[in-house]
């Protein structure tokens, strides 16, 4: 097993990923910006390293001196968390050249994968359903109008390398996709670096039902049942629970082969997630993978009883699996909320500032994963969620009624979020019924 640990990221998810790290026995190695002197993150690591100023580029994707940092304390492996360098193959490839292990998939399942137009091509070749659309990259727009005839209006544009719900543009008719794709690219630039884009059908009102996967370095994969995140704000998701409300066992066996073969078929290892759209006729297509921990995550932890960020640790470390599929179960219901410092009177624009009092939820089956304290300063640099809420119940209505009250004690003062919008969510009548698509939220704003 490892003796020390960096963690490359900031937050809630370098916390847990730390918090693990403790409870296994294993150093901590915090790296942080200039901006986030203060973060919970750094002070409660063994050792914290300043890899650079605020920006993001400067700091937490500063990768010379992330290696350097490693180098300095003597840390073996890196957990990426999510976000910044987590599905950076040329990182990984950098990271085994200087001899510190990934946690995470191997750089070449990550290329196979993190490419989003490469990868419905190497789903496809193991018998996966995919969103129709255009094979890989689309080049110009007449090639753009040639595909989207083809498989009929309303396409997505979307961006090969995206993330985060950007990048993404929705065509009703020809006339409008020339600017689709201008602006899509244009988005891919800014947030990834790539300009590089892709045409998909519009899928009219599917859910977002997607798939857990754990895998060792020997080939033994299992999955570790769905999350429903069809809650979204703007391809976004807002809110996460599991089991899906409108799952059967017999969809979930045929959903869960169809991830752990797209994962076999790239020789994926770790923990990964397989996304797929869900239409009313049970039908699913796979959408994309993501090759790295997820924010989620703690739902299917806490539904499932397993540790994800302990056997993703593990799993790098060359152990196997200690379980099998049979050996999964699901039990209770489980609901997770995101607490975002942004403001929903002002088109959810971000809201970073003084936390000047603070008081968290507690109790039976309610668990937060956050990184804020009273008097903490959330800085306006980075991504603004701030909490997660979990809360697992018997079944549904308990757990629904469990995240009611813990949203509900949840008290924070001198920033805006968007706790009350959660609470709205809650007693939403389509999100009660559990039949919610992801069109859901946007008709009801
Ligand atoms: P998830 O399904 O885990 O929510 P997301 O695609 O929403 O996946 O991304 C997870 C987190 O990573 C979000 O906080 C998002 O803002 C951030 N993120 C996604 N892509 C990038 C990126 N390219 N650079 C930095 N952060 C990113
Ligand atoms: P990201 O990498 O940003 O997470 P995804 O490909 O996962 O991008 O898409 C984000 C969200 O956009 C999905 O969860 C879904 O709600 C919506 N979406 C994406 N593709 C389609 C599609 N072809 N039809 C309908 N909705 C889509
Ligand atoms: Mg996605």
């Amino acid at each position: 097993m490892f003796k020390k640990i960096l963690i490359a990221n900031r937050g809630e998810i370098a916390v847990r990923v730390i918090r693990a790290c403790r409870e296994m026995g294993i150093k901590t190695v915090a790296i942080y910006s200039e901006a986030d002197k203060s973060a919970l993150h750094a002070h409660i690591a063994d050792e914290a390293i300043c890899v650079g100023p605020p920006a993001s580029k400067d700091s937490y994707l500063n990768t010379k001196a992330i290696i350097a940092a490693c180098e300095i304390t003597g840390a073996e492996a890196i957990h990426p968390g999510f976000g910044f360098l987590s599905e950076n193959p040329a990182f990984v490839k950098l990271c085994a050249k200087c001899g510190i292990k990934w946690i995470g998939p191997s750089p070449e399942a990550m290329e196979a994968m993190g490419d989003k137009a490469n990868a419905k091509q190497t789903v496809i070749k193991a018998g996966v359903p995919v969103v129709p659309g255009s094979e890989g990259v689309v080049s110009d727009l007449d090639e753009a109008k040639k595909i989207a005839a083809e498989i009929g209006y309303p396409v997505m544009v979307k961006a090969s390398a995206g993330g985060g719900g950007r990048g993404i543009r929705f065509v009703q008719e020809e006339s409008e996709l020339e600017a689709a794709l201008l602006s899509s690219k244009q988005d891919a630039l800014t947030f990834f670096g790539n300009g590089d884009v892709y045409i998909e059908k519009f899928i009219v009102n599917p859910k977002h039902v997607e798939i857990q996967l754990l895998a060792d370095e020997f080939g033994n994969t299992v999955h570790m049942g769905e999350r429903d995140c069809s809650s979204q704000r703007r391809n976004q998701k807002v809110l996460e629970e599991s089991p899906s409300p409108v799952m059967t066992e017999e969809l979930r066996n045929r959903m869960g082969m169809a991830a752990v073969n797209a994962a076999k078929a790239c020789g994926y290892s770790n923990a990964g997630t397989i996304e797929f759209l869900l239409d009313a006729n049970g039908d699913f297509y796979f959408m994309e993978m993501n090759a790295r921990i997820q924010v989620e995550h703690p739902v299917t932890e806490i539904v499932t009883g397993i540790d994800l960020i302990k056997a993703q640790i593990r799993v790098a470390a060359g152990e196997k699996l200690p379980f099998k599929q049979e050996d999964i179960k699901m039990t209770g219901h489980v609901i997770e909320c995101r607490v975002n410092a942004e403001d929903p009177a002002h088109d959810f624009r971000p809201s970073p500032g003084k936390i000047e009092s603070l008081h968290l939820p507690g109790g039976f089956g309610v668990r937060m994963d956050t990184a804020v304290y009273q008097g903490y300063t959330i800085p306006p640099y980075y991504d603004s969620m701030i909490a997660k809420v979990i809360v697992r119940g018997d079944n549904r209505e308990e757990a629904i009624q469990k995240m009611r009250v813990a949203l509900s004690e949840f008290l924070i003062e001198g920033i805006v979020t968007n706790i009350d919008f959660q609470l709205g969510i809650l007693e939403d009548e389509t999100f009660l019924g559990g039949k919610y698509d992801i069109g859901f939220l946007g008709r009801k704003m």
